[in-house]
């Protein structure tokens, strides 16, 4: 297997981030969240890292930290990274919201890291909630104090949001007193995100793009409507390039300067989705792109709905919530 350069991007607390992450949810089912079974995230890490991924985002609500750090801490020993050529990103749960829960939350992903820090720690949602669901009341700045106190500690080298809307994201800027170097949110051909995306950077914070493929994979066994692989406008700029077409993909988010998260525990998809900075669309293949936007998100927790902070439109017939 061949290793790529990923290039890397400068936050607003003066560090660099690789430019494409490796995602590491792996999914919902009856009984919640998936979870890695015969330490097959520790591989696939630990092969991501062979091929040149140095950016791997997790959560605590993923499950996934304890392998990943098996992976980071293998490939250290080995030889073949040092701990500040790779980027750890990690998200704070909602049910730990309250100033003095910061800490305990980030400690306790740490701890399952094996690290001493991460690169970045992301609130994962505006929303707050209690251990047995119900909704708190705990104001996101609160939440955001105790993220600043975690920089300041140095158990995060930067700090950021997932899932604020723009008011969200202006809010935090001008009342706290660190500004975001991050906010996390879905980013695809199905949602292009463009105001959102040009606020942040206007604003000098750097956007991370989730489930960066959209419409072009199945989603928990099912597809949703927008462009497939076999697109005929996306095949035709694949051929272009020699690319396929979630490359494309992939590169129109780089292109736009988010960093996409590809999620993959295949091998050679985990090396066709590196496989991406050795090309780049012009102008018009990125409009090409942009007209799919449909403003679709396939993240929307619409049992969360009636919550003061909820970020999205709400909708007529919300979901079952999956966790209670
Ligand atoms: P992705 O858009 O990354 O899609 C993942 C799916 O695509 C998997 O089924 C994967 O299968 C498949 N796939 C990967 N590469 C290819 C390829 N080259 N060709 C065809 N199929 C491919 O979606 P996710 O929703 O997983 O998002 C990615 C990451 O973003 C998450 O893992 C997580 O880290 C983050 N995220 C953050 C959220 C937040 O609230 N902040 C919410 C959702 C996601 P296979 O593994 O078999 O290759």
């Amino acid at each position: 297997a061949e290793c790529s350069e990923v290039p890397t991007i400068l936050l607003n607390n003066g560090e660099r981030m690789p430019a494409l992450a490796l995602g590491t949810y792996l999914g919902f089912d009856k009984n919640g969240i998936v979870k890695s079974e015969n330490k097959l995230l520790r591989d696939v890490v630990c092969q991501a890292i062979d091929i040149g991924y140095r950016h791997i985002d997790t959560a605590s609500i993923y499950s996934t930290e304890r392998e990943i750090g098996e992976a980071i801490n293998m490939k250290i020993k080995q030889g073949v990274v040092k701990r500040e050529d790779v980027f750890i990103t990690t998200k704070l749960w909602n049910t730990r919201h309250k100033r003095e829960q910061v800490a305990e939350a980030l400690r306790e992903s740490l701890k399952q890291l094996n690290l001493d820090y991460v690169d970045l720690y992301l609130m994962h949602w505006p929303i707050g909630i209690n251990d047995d669901y119900t909704y708190s009341d705990v104001d996101f700045m609160e939440t955001w104090q105790g993220m600043e106190d975690m920089q300041k500690l140095g158990l995060a080298k930067a700090i950021g949001v997932s899932n604020f809307n723009k008011e969200q994201l202006e809010r935090v800027i001008r009342e706290g007193s660190i500004r975001p170097a991050v906010i996390q949110i879905e980013v695809h051909p199905q949602i292009i995100q463009s105001d959102l995306i040009s606020f942040a950077k206007s604003e000098g914070i750097v956007v991370m793009g989730y489930s960066p493929f959209g419409s072009l994979v199945s989603r928990y066994g099912m597809f949703f409507a927008g462009p497939r692989i076999t697109d005929p406008k996306l095949v035709a700029i694949a051929r272009k390039y020699g690319k396929t077409t979630p490359q494309v993909v992939l590169r129109w988010s780089v292109d736009r300067s988010v960093v996409p998260i590809p999620k993959s525990v295949n091998p050679n998809r985990l090396q066709e989705n590196i496989n991406i900075f050795d090309f780049s669309l012009t102008k018009e293949e990125i409009n090409v792109i942009n007209s799919y936007n449909s403003n679709t998100r396939y993240t929307l927790p619409s049992f969360w709905q009636n919550h003061p902070y909820y970020p999205f439109e709400k909708v007529d017939h919300p979901l079952a919530n999956p966790f209670v």
